[in-house]
C-alpha cells in the first residue's frame, strides 16, 4: 500500500537551489520536505575545488553541499531520499509520485531539478559509456592513472576536467571544435600552462575506438572541422565535458520552456505558468548556471511560496481540491 505524506511545501531537488529553498521555506514555519533525487547535493558533488562561492576563498564541491545539506535540516527542512517519477498539476492540493511508492501532496512545489551532463549522441560513446567513457573527472579520473585520457568541450567544466585529470593522467588532449574556448580566463592561463595538456583546436569527435573483450577504451578518431582531416588519438579515458541540459522530465509537457528545455518563470520571479508552482536554479536558467545563482533563485521561491500560500489562505472557503486548470492567472488586487 502506497504512503501518503502531506506538506505545505514540496521541494524537489538538492542542488543549491533546493537547500536554499530549503532553509527559507523552514525559517517561513512552512515545514517543507524536500526529496533528494538520485543525486544528493547535485552537480557540485561532481566536482572538486569551487573558488567562486562568497565567504570561501575554496571549497570543495562535497562539502559545500553537505553543509548546505545540514543547514537546511537544522532549519527544519524534512529531507527524504526519494526520485519523483510524476507529478499530477491539476487539481491541489499537488501530487508527486515517489519512486519509493510514497505520494507527497503539497499546497505549492519548488522544482529545483537543475541540470544534467549533455552527450554526443555517437553511438560508439553510448557502447564505451562506464567502460573508458564518462562524463564525470571527479567520479571516474582516478582509474586512468598514468594513461593518456581526451576531453572534448571548450567551457569551464571541460577545462576544470582537462586540469583535474593531469592529477592522474600521463597526458590531456583537449579537444574543442572551435579556436577559441569559452570557459573563464582564470581557467584558460591555468590550462595553457599545464605541461601536461595539449590543446587540439577545431576538432570534433567522430568515432571511440577500442576493445570489445574485455569491452574497453583504446583511442579517438577526430576530424579537423576545418579541412576534414582524421587523426586518432590514442586514449584509456574519453571525458565528455560539452554542457548541461534542464532535467525537465517532470514539467515539459505541463509547463512553458524555451532555450531548450530550460522552464520559463515570469520576470523577476520564480512563478510557473501554473500558480503555486516555483522553479529555481539550473532548471530555468539558460545564461549563468552558476550556484550561487542557483541558491538566489532557490530563496526566491521560498519566498513567493510563502506569500502565495498567504494568498490562498485568506480565501475563505476555498476548496482545495478545485481544477485550477493550466495558466491561470493569480490576481492577489482581486481577491
Ligand atoms: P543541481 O545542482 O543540478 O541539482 C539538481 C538536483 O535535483 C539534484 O539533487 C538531483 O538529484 C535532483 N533531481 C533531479 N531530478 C529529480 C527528480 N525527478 N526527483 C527528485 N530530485 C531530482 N558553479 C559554480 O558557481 N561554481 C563552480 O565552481 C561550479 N563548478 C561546476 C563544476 C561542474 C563539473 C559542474 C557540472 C557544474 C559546476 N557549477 C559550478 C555549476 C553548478 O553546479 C550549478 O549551477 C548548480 O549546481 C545548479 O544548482 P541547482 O540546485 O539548480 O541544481
Ligand atoms: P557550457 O558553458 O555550455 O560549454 C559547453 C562547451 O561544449 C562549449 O565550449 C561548446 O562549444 C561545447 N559543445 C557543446 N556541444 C558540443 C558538441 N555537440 N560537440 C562538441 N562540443 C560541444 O557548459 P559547461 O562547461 O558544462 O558549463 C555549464 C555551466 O556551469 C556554465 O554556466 C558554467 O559557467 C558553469 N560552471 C561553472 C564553473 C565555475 O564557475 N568554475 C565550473 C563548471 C561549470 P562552443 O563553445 O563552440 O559552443
Amino acid at each position: 500500500m502506497s504512503d501518503t505524506r502531506r506538506t505545505k511545501v514540496l521541494i524537489i531537488g538538492s542542488g543549491p537551489a533546493g537547500y536554499t529553498a530549503g532553509v527559507y521555506a523552514s525559517r517561513a514555519m512552512l515545514e517543507p520536505i524536500l526529496v533528494q533525487g538520485i543525486e544528493p547535493g547535485g552537480q557540485l558533488t561532481t566536482t572538486t575545488d569551487v573558488e567562486n562561492w562568497p565567504g570561501d576563498t575554496e571549497v570543495q564541491g562535497p562539502d559545500l553541499m553537505v553543509r548546505m545539506e545540514a543547514h537546511a535540516h537544522a532549519m527544519g527542512t524534512e529531507i527524504i531520499g526519494d526520485y519523483i517519477t510524476s507529478l499530477d498539476l491539476e487539481t491541489r492540493p499537488y501530487k508527486a509520485h515517489g519512486d519509493s511508492g510514497t505520494i507527497y501532496e503539497a499546497d505549492a512545489i519548488i522544482l529545483a531539478t537543475g541540470a544534467r551532463a549533455k552527450w554526443l549522441g555517437l553511438p560508439s560513446e553510448e557502447k564505451f559509456k562506464g567502460f573508458g567513457v564518462s562524463a564525470c573527472a571527479t567520479c571516474d579520473g582516478f582509474f586512468y592513472r598514468g594513461q593518456e585520457i581526451v576531453v572534448v568541450g571548450g567551457g569551464n567544466t571541460a577545462v576544470e576536467e582537462a586540469l583535474f585529470l593531469t592529477n592522474f593522467a600521463s597526458k590531456v588532449t583537449l579537444v574543442h571544435r572551435r579556436d577559441e574556448l569559452r570557459a573563464e580566463k582564470i581557467l584558460q592561463d591555468r590550462l595553457f600552462k599545464n605541461p601536461k595538456i595539449e590543446m587540439l583546436w577545431d576538432h570534433g569527435l567522430e568515432e571511440v575506438t577500442g576493445t570489445e573483450s574485455p569491452l574497453g577504451v583504446e583511442g579517438v578518431r577526430v576530424k579537423n572541422v576545418k579541412t576534414g582531416e582524421i587523426r586518432e588519438i590514442p586514449a584509456k579515458g574519453v571525458f565528455i565535458a560539452i554542457g548541461h541540459a534542464p532535467a525537465n522530465e517532470l514539467v515539459k509537457d505541463k509547463l512553458e520552456t524555451h532555450m531548450g528545455g530550460y522552464v520559463v518563470t515570469k520576470p523577476d520571479s520564480t512563478e510557473t505558468s501554473i500558480p503555486g508552482v516555483f522553479a529555481a536554479g539550473d532548471l530555468t536558467d539558460h545564461k549563468y548556471r552558476q550556484a550561487v545563482t542557483s541558491a538566489g533563485m532557490g530563496c526566491m521561491a521560498a519566498l513567493e511560496a510563502e506569500r502565495w500560500l498567504s494568498e490562498q489562505d485568506i480565501v475563505e472557503g476555498k476548496d482545495e481540491t478545485e481544477p485550477l486548470g493550466y495558466g491561470a492567472p493569480v490576481d492577489s488586487a482581486a481577491e
